[in-house]
Order: C-alpha cells, then sequence, then structure tokens
C-alpha cells in the first residue's frame, strides 16, 4: 500500500496548535502552486485555456487569490458566491455563472458583473431574459449539456447523466442555441459535468469527444461561432491510498489528441478548452487536524476527536474515504482498528469507520487528509457546533490564518436573543 504523507510534522502541527486551538484546517501553499502549474502546464497546448475555480470546493478568498496568480477565474453557482468573486476583483470573463433553479435576481446580478452564464435548461433562456431587463444580451453565454444514459468509457461506467438533474437535452441544447443567436448572443460555450471524483486518465479526453462533437453539429446547424468547450469538474483524487493519482499531463494530451482529431478539422482549431475543477485544484492540499480528546471501549473501540461531521461532512454524506495519520506515528504498524467520531449526538457522526490505525492515545494529533475541497465549505452548525478556522501553511513555513473560528456570537447573529453575557453587559454597560 502506498504511504500517504501529510505535509506536516507533528512537531509543525504542535506549534501551529499552540496558537490556533484544534481542530483546525491546514492549507499548503507550495502543494496548491505546483498543483496550478502543472495544469496550466498539461492544456498549454491551448491558447485560450483556462482553469474556473468552483468556488463551492474552498470558497476561501486567500485560497482563491493564489489560483488567480496562474490566471485561474472562479465558477460561481450563488449569488453569494458571486459576491465573493467580486470582493477578490473579479470581473466580466473572470467569472462563471454556473447554476441551476436560479432565482431571477441572480441571472440579473451575475450579468451586472459581466460573467459568462452558463444556462442550465432551455426555459432559462427566457428567464434570463426577462431577468436581465433592458440591458443588452451578453455577446457570450454557454449552455449545459446532458446526453442522458450512462456515461460510460474506458470498460467502466463513471455516470449517469440520465439521472442527474443539471442540462439540457441535444435536441434542447440545438434549439436554445437558435434562440441565442436570434437574440444576438455571437459566440457560445458548451459545457457538461457527467462524472464525479474520477480516478481515470480517460475522463475529460472522452467528455471532450462527446463535446467536441455537439460543437461541431451546434456550429453546423445552427451557424453560432462556438467560443469554448468547458469540461468542467469532475477530474479526482486518490483518496485511498491504494488508489493511483490522475495524471494531469496524459489528460492534456488526451484533449489534445481529441481536438486535433475533431474539432482543428472542421475549422474549429480557435476554441478555447476551460475548465472548472474544484476537487483537483484543492483536496489534496488542505487536511483536518484534530486531537483526540477520549477513547471508549464498548462493541467497538472509538477514538473521539475534538472535530465531527459539522467540520467534514463528507464520511457521513457519502461514506466518504478520507484517510488519516496519527502524526508522530507515521512509520507505526497499523494493529488496532478504530472508529474516529465526533461529537454530534448522531450516530453516523464519525470520521472514519473500522479503521486500522496505530495504537491511538488520547492527546494524539489526527491529519485527516484530502480535505482541501468540499470539506470546511460543507461545514454547518448542527448541535451547536462551530465551524474551525482555516490556516495557510505558506511556501516560506509560516502560518497565516485565513479564516477565524467561529465563535458563539455568529452562532447567535442571525437570532433575536442575545447569549447571556452579552445581554448582561448591555443591560449594566
Ligand atoms: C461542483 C462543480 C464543479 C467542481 O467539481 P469538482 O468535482 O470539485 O471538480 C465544477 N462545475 C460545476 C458546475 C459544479 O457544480
Amino acid at each position: 500500500m502506498a504511504q500517504k504523507k501529510p505535509f506536516v510534522t507533528k512537531e509543525q502541527a504542535e506549534a501551529i496548535a499552540s496558537q490556533y486551538p484544534t481542530p483546525f484546517y491546514l492549507y499548503d501553499e507550495a502543494g496548491i502552486r505546483a498543483n496550478a502549474q502543472r495544469l496550466l502546464d498539461a492544456f498549454a497546448w491551448n491558447p485560450g485555456f483556462r482553469e474556473y475555480f468552483a468556488v463551492k470546493a474552498t470558497p476561501n478568498p486567500a485560497l482563491i487569490s493564489i489560483l488567480q496568480e496562474y490566471g485561474c477565474g472562479v465558477d460561481c453557482s450563488s449569488e453569494t458566491e458571486l459576491m465573493l468573486a467580486e470582493a477578490i476583483g473579479m470581473r466580466g470573463d473572470d467569472i462563471m455563472f454556473s447554476s441551476n433553479d436560479t432565482p431571477s435576481g441572480e441571472f440579473a446580478h451575475a450579468n451586472a458583473l459581466g460573467a459568462i452564464v452558463n444556462l442550465d435548461d432551455i426555459t432559462h433562456v427566457d428567464s434570463f431574459v426577462q431577468a436581465i431587463g433592458d440591458q443588452p444580451m451578453p455577446e457570450t453565454m454557454s449552455l449545459r449539456f446532458n446526453p442522458g444514459g450512462d456515461f460510460a468509457f474506458a470498460n467502466g461506467i463513471f455516470g449517469s447523466p440520465e439521472d442527474a438533474k443539471f442540462g439540457l437535452t441535444e435536441p434542447q441544447m440545438i434549439e436554445a442555441a437558435a434562440r441565442l443567436r436570434d437574440l444576438g448572443v455571437r459566440t457560445l460555450g458548451i459545457h457538461a459535468l457527467l462524472a464525479s471524483n474520477t480516478v481515470t486518465n480517460d475522463y475529460y479526453p472522452a467528455l471532450a469527444r462527446t463535446l467536441f462533437a455537439l460543437a461541431i453539429r451546434l456550429h453546423e446547424e445552427v451557424g453560432i461561432g462556438i467560443g469554448f468547450v468547458n469540461l468542467s469538474g469532475g477530474v479526482g483524487i486518490a483518496y485511498r491510498p491504494d488508489e493511483s493519482e490522475n495524471d494531469i499531463a496524459a489528460i492534456g494530451e488526451g484533449v489534445r489528441v481529441a481536438f486535433e482529431e475533431m474539432l482543428v478539422p472542421a475549422g474549429l482549431g480557435d476554441v478555447a478548452i476551460y475548465t472548472e475543477l474544484g476537487r483537483f485544484m484543492m483536496a489534496p492540499f488542505g487536511a483536518l487536524v484534530t486531537r483526540v480528546i477520549h477513547e471508549k471501549h464498548t462493541y467497538h473501540d472509538y477514538v473521539g476527536v475534538d472535530a465531527c461531521a459539522a467540520n467534514l461532512m463528507r464520511p457521513m454524506l457519502y461514506d466518504a474515504y478520507h484517510h488519516i495519520t496519527v502524526l508522530g506515528k507515521e512509520d507505526a504498524p497499523l494493529t488496532h482498528t478504530y472508529d474516529v467520531t465526533g461529537m454530534l449526538c448522531e450516530n453516523s457522526d464519525r470520521l472514519a469507520n473500522g479503521r486500522q490505525l496505530p495504537e491511538v492515545e488520547i492527546g494524539d494529533l489526527l491529519f485527516i487528509h484530502d480535505a482541501g475541497a468540499h470539506g470546511h465549505s460543507m461545514g454547518y452548525n448542527y448541535n451547536g457546533r462551530l465551524r474551525s478556522a482555516e490556516l495557510l501553511l505558506c511556501a516560506d513555513g509560516s502560518v497565516r490564518l485565513i479564516r477565524r473560528a467561529e465563535t458563539p456570537a455568529d452562532y447567535f447573529a442571525t437570532l433575536d436573543v442575545l447569549p447571556v453575557g452579552e445581554r448582561l453587559k448591555q443591560e449594566r454597560p
């Protein structure tokens, strides 16, 4: 079994914990940068290439600003995410707005920012026109495709688009493209996200072939300009130590071959390739660091930590595997089997089930791997639990607080009562 290596040592983590109480999220700037560069290198053959980071994965301005240095834009799906993008200086075609079931005001907001709006349904052409009122139609818009059926390639089925709520059918794509053309849209982008967390180098190339064929059809039958093909997210990471990681260079090369074979002969050699990766950009470079506070031995052996599903929901929600390293015991034999639990009053509040670990003691720090995407951002306040801080381990070794931990005042902020201490202060200042 390959070893998954934490990006900090026990000594480093203890030093950080002496300043910022556990649990906390820790992100690895050097890792984020090296990976972003690998993505750019993999698609350097396409002059228009751009990554639109999926904000929902890790909506932290300090982290997105790092990606901004690599030319990345952002993919937003809600008004608040649009506001976050705007707050860090994203404007116009820096922003892709890929939403679904979209409230009208959000179309208007996206359009006012000049974002590229990616429509999820044929009826949204009219919703969008209504939402923008007397504003002119944008020059460039995008449509989200759903081919139906199963999405099978490389001897496997990697998704069931037919059961996904997203996107337009092929006949709807043709009809919507013609409507957009008639409304004055000059350039169309096409988008699809057909599988999630794929651990294979074949997903993007297979998806590219599907979208390239559709792009050619739209170009020829509708006579609309094709500006970009957006391969969206879905490129996964190796959460388990026995999985092999995706090779982004091979993925980029697979897309290039499809591009040369299909788009170039069709006269569409200037189409830009866009991606909207979330997980691939951040997941391996963020960890949840939590301390063991209890051990319990009943019908199972439990390790109780100071984090819970309110900090990392994926194991509870999808039974997702997150590898755990007991810091300082990286090389110790895995002699024990534990359920690693949080303190929510929910039996499903577990960060791991039946996990082989070295003998764990109270006070140990656990490094929960691959939590850098869809981790902190999925956090919630069930049981009055508060979301943790986010910290950046900078490339120079220093540590920066990039989101403070929530306090009870944050929890009370949306209520019309005050915590008793605050009330007493107001009554007797
Ligand atoms: C969630 C999402 C992504 C990112 O997906 P990852 O699996 O994190 O890469 C990209 N685009 C859209 C529209 C999404 O909803």
